[in-house]
């Protein structure tokens, strides 16, 4: 039987986490990459009873491709010509300049997923993310400090006991942590210093899916929702707004099953919040009824489809609204307190 770690057991590994930063060596940022893949994960297909969890090497790869493929695009906000940024203190990171390869073959990230090639192309970057952080993300001053997983040959690795636990209780966090560490370490190096500049949207080009167009998602919500708002259910006049139904911040994918069309004074008040009971129960169902549509028709434009993926992240989100007592959107101006409702919906 396994139990939640304790407060002594989160604050362990919190410190170990900070460590990471403060005495890890970052030759490249496949560190940062890994730290965010393995919060990723660990919400999408863990749980909070403390258990180990086991992953395949393959999904981890798979979230770096993810996570590098806006990377991989050409950055030019200064004077100088557009360029992919260096993201190694040598030559360009291997993953970053396969990525880039792949970019300008497939275009947007779900036509890559659906080619025959995808599986191999996964497979070379298991490879190299098994030779270079996988090992060395726990080496803190030269010496190996195990307290994600343990060294394993083949190819998976197991989170230790509370490990999954901490990532999802802590993910914010070390999402913050390791998306400010990428930045900088991408400014720190003088071999971006002619693309980069004194640009202060490096930031939002790495992170903020900015670039992402949402019309395709926002044409096709528009004939699912028949015009109407998601949340208020009146009809959308104005330019209605894409909204993530779990929050951007709280969780930076674009699944197509986390869209909805809402209208732009309803999204904007909703802001960072999660919704009440009543949106997730229709939530939860417009997935249920038309997720793998509504997938079906952004994937083209390179939004994701993991349907799991998006009831996981839910479910993850809604927990801990509970356990510090969020409070949850309902309409303009008027929010309630979490409570299990909302799990229940969740089923969990
Ligand atoms: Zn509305």
């Amino acid at each position: 039987m396994t139990a939640p770690p304790d407060d002594r057991g989160q604050l362990d590994f919190l410190q170990h986490v900070q460590r990471i930063f403060d005495e890890g060596e970052f030759v490249a940022t496949y560190k940062f990459a890994l730290l965010i893949a393995l919060v990723e994960l660990a919400i999408e297909r863990g749980d909070d009873t403390g258990a180990p969890l086991d992953l395949d090497l393959h999904s981890i790869a798979e979230k770096f491709i993810e996570q590098y493929w806006p990377h991989a695009a050409p950055y030019g906000a200064a004077e100088g010509a557009p360029a992919v940024l260096v993201q190694n203190h040598g030559r360009q990171a291997a993953i970053v300049a396969r990525v880039a390869e792949a970019r300008g073959r497939f275009g947007t990230l779900a036509r890559a997923k659906s080619d025959n090639s995808w599986r191999v192309f996964v497979g070379n970057i298991a490879q190299i993310v098994k030779e270079m952080p996988l090992w060395k993300l726990q080496t803190l001053r030269r010496r190996n400090v195990p307290f994600l997983y343990e060294k394993s040959s083949g190819p998976r690795i197991t989170l230790l006991p509370g490990v999954a636990f901490n990532l999802r209780r802590f993910g914010a966090l070390i999402q913050l942590l390791a998306r400010s560490a990428w930045v900088q370490h991408i400014r720190a190096n003088p071999r971006n210093a002619p693309t980069v500049g004194g640009a202060t949207d490096l930031e939002l080009f790495l992170f903020g899916g900015a670039r992402v167009d949402l019309s395709a998602a926002r044409a096709a919500l528009q004939d699912m929702q028949e015009n109407r708002c998601f949340y208020c259910d009146s009809a959308m006049r104005q330019d209605p707004h894409v909204d993530h139904f779990i929050p951007w911040s709280r969780y930076p994918r674009d699944l197509a099953q986390n869209f909805v069309l809402a209208h732009s004074a309803c999204n904007l008040d909703k802001g960072d919040m999660l919704t009440a009971s009543a949106h997730l129960a229709k939530w939860v169902a417009r997935n249920r009824e038309s997720g793998a549509d509504l997938a079906a028709r952004l994937s083209p434009a390179g939004f994701l489809d993991d349907q799991p993926a998006a009831l996981q992240v839910a479910r993850w989100a809604y927990r801990q609204a509970e356990a510090t007592s969020a409070q949850l959107w309902v309409s303009l101006k008027y929010t309630v307190n979490a409570d299990r409702r909302c799990l229940e919906i969740l089923g969990g």
